[in-house]
C-alpha cells in the first residue's frame, strides 16, 4: 500500500492510492467512506498532510475505509486511468530537518571524521520539487551534488520524546533528494558560516512521490538504497548502515524543538554523492517504497 498526492488535468488536488499495483482515486473513495459513515462526523480530506495530521495515515485505518467501501460497491470506477501529475506529498510541512553525515563511508568521501552526536540542519520547505519536476542549477554557484535520502514524516506533536516512543510519532516514509550547492557549501563552512543557503536553493529538495504508511513498511532499518544518474549507478547501500538509526534521530531532533505532524526529517546520505549537469536526470529508488525521478536545467 502507497499513497500519493496528485494533480488531474482538471487541475484538482487528490490523494491517490495504489494497490496490488493499480492506483486508486483515494478522495472519491473518502467521499464513499464519508456517505456511508455520516459526513458530518468527518472530515474532508483533500491532501496527505490533512489525513496525517487527522490520525487517519495508517494501513489499519485506510484498509478500514477501503474495506468498508468495497462492502457496498466495487472499486472499478475508482481507479485511475488518465495520466496524471504528481504532486509534492507533503506540500506545506513546518520543517524539514536533515541529518549530515549519517553514513559512515559518505563522512569518509568528504573528508570529515564520523560524528558522536547527529549533525542536524535544515532545508526551507520552498526548495521542496515534485517527482518529474526539474532540479534547476542557479548561475554561478559551481558544483551541485544530489543525495539520496530515506525520509520521516511526523505524525504527530512530540518534545522529549524518548527513544523506545519515536516509532508512534511517525506517519510514514518517502525519498527525498537533499540536492547541496557543493562548492558554495564548502566555502561557507571554510568561512565558519552557517551552510544552510547550500542546501535550500528552489527546486534543491526533491521528494515522493509515494508515501508509505509507517504500518506497512516494518523494517525501515533494512532496505536497498540506489541513485542513478543517467542510468548509472553512483549511490548504492543498505539502510542498515545508518550511524544514527530512527528512534535516536526522533529523539535527539525532538530534544532541540517540537516537532509537528507533516515535519519531514531527511536520515543522511551514503557515499557516491556526485556532481550533476544540466540534462542528467536522476533515479532514486529505495526498496519497497519507490522511485523518485528528476530531470536537471540549468538556470
Ligand atoms: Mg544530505
Amino acid at each position: 500500500m502507497r499513497l500519493f498526492s496528485y494533480i488531474k488535468k482538471d487541475q484538482l488536488y487528490r490523494i491517490g492510492i495504489e494497490l496490488d499495483n493499480i492506483k486508486y482515486d483515494f478522495s472519491r473513495i473518502w467521499d464513499y467512506f464519508k456517505d456511508i459513515r455520516g459526513e458530518h462526523r468527518l472530515p474532508d480530506i483533500q491532501f496527505l498532510q490533512m489525513m496525517i495530521e487527522f490520525a487517519m495515515f495508517s494501513k489499519k485505518n485506510i484498509n478500514e475505509v477501503i474495506t468498508t467501501v468495497t462492502n457496498l460497491r466495487s472499486l472499478d470506477d475508482l481507479k485511475i486511468t488518465e495520466l496524471i501529475q504528481f504532486d509534492i506529498p507533503i506540500a506545506r510541512p513546518q520543517k524539514i530537518l536533515c541529518l549530515g553525515r549519517n553514513y559512515q563511508k559518505h563522512a569518509e568521501e568528504l573528508k570529515n571524521k564520523v560524528p558522536d552526536e547527529p549533525i542536524i540542519f535544515s532545508k526551507m520547505p520552498s526548495s521542496l520539487l515534485p517527482h518529474e519536476g526539474a532540479i534547476v542549477l542557479p548561475k554561478g554557484v559551481g558544483r551541485v551534488d544530489h543525495e539520496i535520502e530515506l525520509a520521516l514524516i511526523v505524525g504527530k506533536m512530540g518534545k522529549n520524546i524518548p527513544e523506545t516512543q519515536a516509532y508512534n510519532f511517525i506517519a510514514g516514509y518517502t525519498i527525498v533528494n537533499d540536492v547541496t550547492a557543493r562548492a558554495m557549501q564548502k566555502g561557507d563552512v571554510e568561512k565558519k558560516k552557517p551552510w544552510m543557503r547550500s542546501k535550500s536553493f528552489d527546486t534543491f529538495c526533491p521528494i515522493g512521490p509515494y508515501v508509505i504508511p509507517f504500518d506497512a513498511l516494518p523494517d525501515p532499518h533494512n532496505l536497498d538504497i540506489t541513485l542513478k544518474v543517467n542510468g548509472e549507478i553512483r549511490q548504492k547501500a543498505n539502510t542498515a548502515e545508518l550511524i544514527f538509526k530512527i528512534p535516536q534521530i526522533i529523539s535527539y531532533l525532538s530534544k532541540h524543538m517540537t516537532l509537528h505532524a507533516g515535519d519531514i526529517i531527511a536520515t543522511g546520505t551514503p557515499a557516491g554523492v556526485s556532481e550533476l549537469h544540466p540534462g542528467d536526470v536522476v533515479t532514486c529508488e529505495i526498496e519497497n517504497i519507490g522511485i523518485l525521478e528528476n530531470r536537471v536545467a540549468a538556470e
